[in-house]
């Protein structure tokens, strides 16, 4: 029987009691995440900054308002959306996080996405994509492509911080957030396909009058995860 979900508020203080590991010490508040509790897509970053953890948000400052930007690409408002990170506390001096933090933190992501339930995590970076896809595989490539770990569809990109410092990165971003605008359509085009066939089945009269779907609606799901195979590299997913 499948474990009930535990409430994010619930879940969020359990993160702000949390001391099991040392970054505890050197933190202002745990960055918890923030959005859309039933979000359709859960957006997963690395660790927060000095200014998350001064504002107790993930994605504030001038990375934060890329990411916005970066979002209404994909036809989305942040607040449409979950943010969260890996970590819920600030590593010193913003240097990467180690494999023990990665360790004991990730529980809450865990539990987070469990109740969250999304149908598509963005991982930015490497290593929110490494640890969700349990994979060595790098950022590099694996962005853009369309992945799967147990129920969720994965969606690894760049993080926008990196766009900040090498604006080579931009392009990629920009181009990985119109592909994830066209999978969310694809995808609300199939669901309604499938009500279509529902309602066809029933007899109903609503649902005749639903204009056809093109049977190719969903090609581009299964083209992203053709593309250049990176997928062979990636392991059985153990997010949940
Ligand atoms: S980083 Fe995570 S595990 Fe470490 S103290 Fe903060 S909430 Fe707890």
């Amino acid at each position: 029987m499948p474990k009930p979900h535990i409430p994010l508020e619930e879940i969020r203080a359990q993160v702000e009691g949390c001391r099991r590991c040392p970054l505890a010490d050197g933190r202002t508040q745990t960055v918890f995440g923030v959005g859309n509790p039933a979000a359709r897509v859960l957006i997963v970053g690395e660790a927060p900054g000095k200014n998350e953890d001064l504002q107790g948000e993930p994605f504030v400052g001038a990375a934060g308002k890329y990411l916005n930007e970066l979002l209404s690409i994909a036809g989305l408002r942040r607040e449409d959306v979950f943010i969260a990170n890996v970590l819920k506390c600030r590593p010193p001096g913003n240097r990467d996080p180690r494999p023990e933090e990665i360790e004991l933190c990730t529980p809450y992501l865990r539990e987070q996405t469990r109740t969250i339930d999304p149908e598509f995590i963005v991982t930015l970076g490497n290593f929110s994509t490494k640890f969700i896809l349990k994979t060595e595989v790098g950022i590099t490539r694996l962005h853009g492509t369309l992945q799967r770990a147990g129920r969720f569809k994965v969606f690894p990109i760049f993080h926008p911080a990196a766009a900040l410092y090498d604006s080579s990165k931009r392009e990629a971003l920009e181009n990985d957030f119109t592909t994830l605008g066209q999978l969310l359509r694809e995808s609300d085009a199939a669901a309604g396909m499938h009500e279509v066939d529902a309602g066809n089945a029933q007899g109903s009269p609503a649902a005749l009058s639903t204009p056809a779907v093109p049977t190719d609606s969903n090609a581009g799901e299964g083209q992203a995860e053709t593309q250049p195979d990176p997928a062979s590299h990636v392991e059985q997913p153990h997010l949940l």
